[in-house]
């Protein structure tokens, strides 16, 4: 079995560069697509790392909407997911049609849509955030804009904690992270009480509560080589611990809960990356009208500007 997958992974690399292709991972996906990927990080740090690669082919281990902003930003280069089926539960909760009507309903509200979103939601949208810089981009939104804040009402009543600012909330959420629930936090708590309790903001408000710490992943594995804390409990999808435990060997991370484990980004296996590089398949393409409107608020966000 081990040969078995030596081969595969050995044919993968020789394919990668026969292709000039190179590997992006998403911090959730299976360990082994994590240790064969060029780069791991989270949806945007791999999308702005894409475009900046000199590599003509990205084979993008994550879900749909990751792979689409890849392809928003880097037009001309193949992007390549290897499994069409991996969506985003959440993301799919949001449409344009349904957005459009919301936004009618509210003329001058300012649209603030998580990266974690279809590309034709996007062009919908004023600006997109992220987990990391969501409470800073609602905070550049002049007071008295309303705002319309989608798919994620987890995250949007998180930010409206941290910045006291009300909003319009989509009523999307991350079913993984909706599978934290409180009273398996408190018994980790009390199997770990020396512990640190780290959470995602698409935790449910009363989870966030409870936590030490409210991080995005890039947040996450930051805090990890930072804090004095030798035993850290982690309220996210699963996949972040082979990371974390990688880059902190002698710490010890603790999944809050083996249920949260998102189907989609588990659904990439060697094959479908080698299938992937073999076939050239499934390619992600963005309507030219729809990428080049779904790329505004992308740039928007990263260069932290908003001219309304
Ligand atoms: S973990 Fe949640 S937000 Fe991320 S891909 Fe899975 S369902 Fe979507």
């Amino acid at each position: 079995m081990r040969d078995h997958q030596q081969e595969t992974i050995s044919r993968i690399k020789s394919l990668c560069r026969d292709h000039n292709a190179i590997i992006l991972a998403h911090n959730y996906q299976p360990d082994i697509i994590q240790d064969l990927a060029d780069f791991v990080g989270d949806s945007l740090e791999l999308s702005v790392k894409a475009a900046a690669l000199e590599e003509k082919t990205i084979v993008f281990c994550g879900v749909r909407f990751m792979a689409e902003t890849a392809k928003i930003l880097s037009p001309d280069k193949t992007v390549l997911l290897p499994n069409a089926n991996a969506g985003c539960p959440m993301a799919d909760m949001a449409d344009a049609e349904s957005l459009r009507r919301l936004k009618a309903m509210h003329p001058g509200a300012v649209t603030v849509c998580y990266v974690n979103s279809t590309a034709e939601v996007k062009t919908e949208c004023d600006i997109c955030c992220t987990s990391a810089n969501a409470e800073n981009i609602v905070k550049m939104i002049p007071p008295e804009r309303e705002i319309i804040f989608l798919p994620d009402k987890n995250l949007g009543a998180n930010v409206e904690k941290a910045t006291g600012r009300k909003m319009i909330l989509w009523p999307g959420f991350c079913p993984t992270h909706m599978r934290i629930v409180p009273e398996i936090i408190i018994q980790r708590k009390k199997e770990y009480p020396e512990a640190v309790l780290m959470v995602h903001p698409e935790c449910v408000p009363a989870i966030t509560a409870m936590a030490d710490e409210v991080l995005s992943t890039g947040g996450m594995l930051r805090f990890a080589r930072e804090t004095a804390a030798k035993q850290i409990i982690v309220g996210t999808e699963i996949g972040l611990l082979h990371r974390l435990r990688r880059e902190n060997p002698h710490k010890e991370f603790i999944p809050v809960s083996a249920n949260a484990i998102c189907a989609n980004m588990k659904m990439i296996s060697l094959h479908d990356v080698l299938n992937a590089l073999e076939n050239n398949e499934t390619q992600i393409n963005v309507p030219e009208e729809i990428r080049v409107k779904a790329k505004k608020p992308i740039i928007r966000m990263i260069e932290g500007k908003i001219d309304l």
